[in-house]
């Protein structure tokens, strides 16, 4: 019976993946990835040529039950997802919980995930916290928020650039204006950029930059 082993990949900075990692991809017998493309220039980076077969959320039983056959027949199989840690925010749990049914064992490497970098250089206490992910972009918002608003730790979303704006308007409006946040862009690219402030201030500052690439929302929680 193979195992599966989960390898996080960079979310932006291709030096931010480790020894262990790389020496995982060269030695395993064959890689599932969120978009084989994406993984493709990862490894042509890193000089691997290794066979690669999609694993997405669409046609999820189909894409489970091929996945869980090709993993018993074979000793090591890695998930790897666009970026990141697979399973943050991203079909990979999918494939976890169902190798444990499936008595196949699983392990994942520690590596790259957006939202601790995004935690931690936020200023807000991060030894408790709380990862909301994407919120629900209709049924179901208005709640989370709701319940975000009682929130004492330290909260973390996943937001799109598109969507930013307004959802600042809604933490300002569920929160307080004078709620602080942080929203990290880009982190470890190019552009990268931390913007801390009220929920009114750093709202204002994206409606006359609108902002693009990858964001990350950093709320801070209520203090006690
Ligand atoms: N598995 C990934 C992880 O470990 O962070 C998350 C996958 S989720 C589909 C993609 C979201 O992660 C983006 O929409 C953004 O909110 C966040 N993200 C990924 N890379 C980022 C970066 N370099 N800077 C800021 N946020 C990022």
């Amino acid at each position: 019976m193979g195992k599966l082993i989960l390898v996080p990949t960079p979310i932006g900075n291709l030096e931010d993946i480790t020894l262990r990692s790389i020496r995982i991809l060269k030695e395993c017998d064959l890689i599932f990835a969120e978009d084989t493309r994406v993984t493709k220039k990862l490894l042509n980076h890193l000089e691997i040529q290794k066979t690669c077969y999609p694993f997405h959320s669409h046609n999820e039983h189909k894409s489970l039950s091929n996945a869980i056959d090709k993993i018993k027949i074979n000793s090591t199989t890695v998930l790897v997802s666009d970026a990141g840690t697979p399973g943050i925010s991203d079909p990979g749990f999918l494939l976890v919980r169902e190798c444990l049914a499936n008595d196949i064992e699983i392990e994942c490497l520690p590596g790259p995930a957006a939202l601790i970098p995004a935690l931690v250089a936020s200023g807000f206490p991060c030894d408790r916290f709380v990862f909301e992910g994407f919120l629900p972009h209709k049924k179901g918002r208005q709640t989370r928020l709701k319940a975000i608003a009682e929130e004492k730790r330290t909260v973390v979303l996943y937001e799109s650039p598109h969507r930013l704006v307004k959802c600042l308007g809604q933490i300002a409006e569920f929160m307080g204006e004078d709620k602080k946040v942080c929203v990290a862009r880009e982190i470890t690219k190019m552009y990268e950029e931390f913007k801390r402030g009220t929920a009114l201030d750093v709202q204002k500052h994206y409606e006359s930059h609108p902002p693009k690439g990858e964001i990350v929302i950093v709320i801070e929680g209520n203090n006690e």
